[in-house]
């Protein structure tokens, strides 16, 4: 048994602890929390990153990237996440990020849009949460109907990160009702200024990023954007939130868990009270330990995950673990990390507040912890003799 990273992944993981601590933690709380970084801010840290070969981390070589898989975007996503200075949803630091749905394109639609993604002259959206169904995406509503050579689109999609940025979408709609449970789905890619598609309003948040409603209204969708298989929706967009799971709900959370305990380590040594360093205190002592212990186990589910993925192997059941743990784990670290700095933690000059209302959304969105633990129990269950 092996638990050691492997040697280039350690050299990845240094070289980008390297980036963060010299490029990106000492301008972090001069950028303003948002859901993208201000491209004067981002393309120069982009041409960096490209020089140091940290492009395209992830993505397959044969689409042109590097083909780490998603154990190397899980450490760097750690690392990355140390510091506030990018959003910790859509961060483009390394390159477009490609969600594994678009990796079942074929090659006529990777002309089309994947390509142009990867080279950033395109940018992508997923929609799948509608009014009335999120946390249970099988109950959507959202139809595409066979019309003459095509589809036809008709429906409300909600909560759509860069929607507004987007040139093209991901849609998630019922093609087949009546197919059984899990097939009833389809995926198709939408151009954004198709007649029919129109934005509805956005949603701002606590966390400082605003989705937005799309509205789907007979919108024509040629033949050939169809995604993989007519009926392989459902479990196309479930792939995309496993990845979402063990990355963005995994390893960022453990990250911010990780810089949140360095921060209230360092506080704990300064701060006198009472005639001494709060390090000293037993009280503060528990909190240091206890999330130097959670951040420990958290990190060690990821990977795993992160590695059973990358081998092609079963993920769901511990993606639901990664996800319910890491994400309520990292609200309970930057609970601690903010009561041991006092007042100072509740401000705007440290990163803890905005990720603590950040990281309160994590337990809800691409599965709320509820449903995960629920899922979780039932497999258990069913595969119990
Ligand atoms: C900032 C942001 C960005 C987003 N980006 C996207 C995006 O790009 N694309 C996209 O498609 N969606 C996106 N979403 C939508 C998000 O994934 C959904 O909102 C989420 O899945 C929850 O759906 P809901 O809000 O409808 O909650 P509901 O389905 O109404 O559930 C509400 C609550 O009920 C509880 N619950 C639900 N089911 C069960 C159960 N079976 N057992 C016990 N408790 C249960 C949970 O506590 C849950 O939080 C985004 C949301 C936000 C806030």
């Amino acid at each position: 048994m092996e638990f050691e990273l492997p040697e280039d992944l350690k050299l990845l993981q240094a070289t980008v602890r390297e980036f963060v601590e010299r490029e990106l933690i000492p301008i972090e709380m001069t950028i303003p929390a948002a859901e993208e970084t201000p491209a004067e801010i981002l393309e120069p840290l982009q041409a960096k990153a490209r020089e140091m070969g940290l492009w395209l981390i992830d993505v397959p070589e044969e689409l042109g990237g590097a083909g780490l898989g998603l154990l190397a975007r899980c450490v760097v996503g750690e690392e990355v996440a140390r510091t506030a200075a990018l959003p910790f949803r859509g961060n483009f630091l390394f390159g477009p990020q490609l969600s594994p749905v678009l990796l079942e394109c074929d090659e006529r639609q990777r002309e089309t849009y994947v390509y142009p993604l990867l080279r950033g002259e395109k940018r992508a959206c997923f929609a799948q949460t509608e009014p009335d169904a999120g946390a249970d995406p099988s109950s959507m509503t959202t139809r595409a109907e066979r019309t003459g050579d095509g589809w036809t689109i008709t429906g409300v999609k909600r909560f759509i990160t860069l929607a507004h940025r987007a040139d093209f979408a991901t849609v998630l709609a019922v093609t087949d009702p009546e197919a059984p449970r899990g097939h009833q789905i389809s995926c198709f890619l939408v151009d954004m200024d198709t007649p029919g598609v129109r934005l509805e309003r956005s949603w701002p948040t606590m966390m400082g990023d605003a989705p937005w409603e799309v509205v789907f209204d007979d919108v024509r969708v040629p033949e050939e954007n169809l995604v993989g298989e007519q009926g392989a929706g459902f479990a196309l967009g479930q792939r995309f939130l496993t990845v979402g799971r063990v990355h963005g709900h995994g390893a960022v959370p453990v990250g911010i868990a990780q810089r949140a305990l360095e921060l209230m380590m360092d506080y704990a040594r300064v701060r006198v009270t009472f005639g001494a360093p709060l390090a000293e205190r037993q009280a503060v002592q528990f909190m240091i330990a206890d999330s130097a212990i959670e951040i420990h186990a958290a990190r060690l589910m990821v990977h795993r995950c992160a590695w059973r993925y990358d081998q092609g192997l079963d993920t769901r059941d511990e993606s639901y673990m990664v996800k319910v743990y890491c994400s309520e784990m990292v609200n309970r670290v930057l609970d601690r990390a903010i009561q041991i700095h006092g007042s100072i933690g509740l401000t705007t000059d440290l990163p803890l507040e905005r990720w603590f209302r950040q990281m309160r959304s994590i337990r809800i969105t691409e599965g709320a912890t509820e449903v995960m633990r629920w899922r979780l129990a039932r497999n258990l269950l069913r595969a119990r003799p």
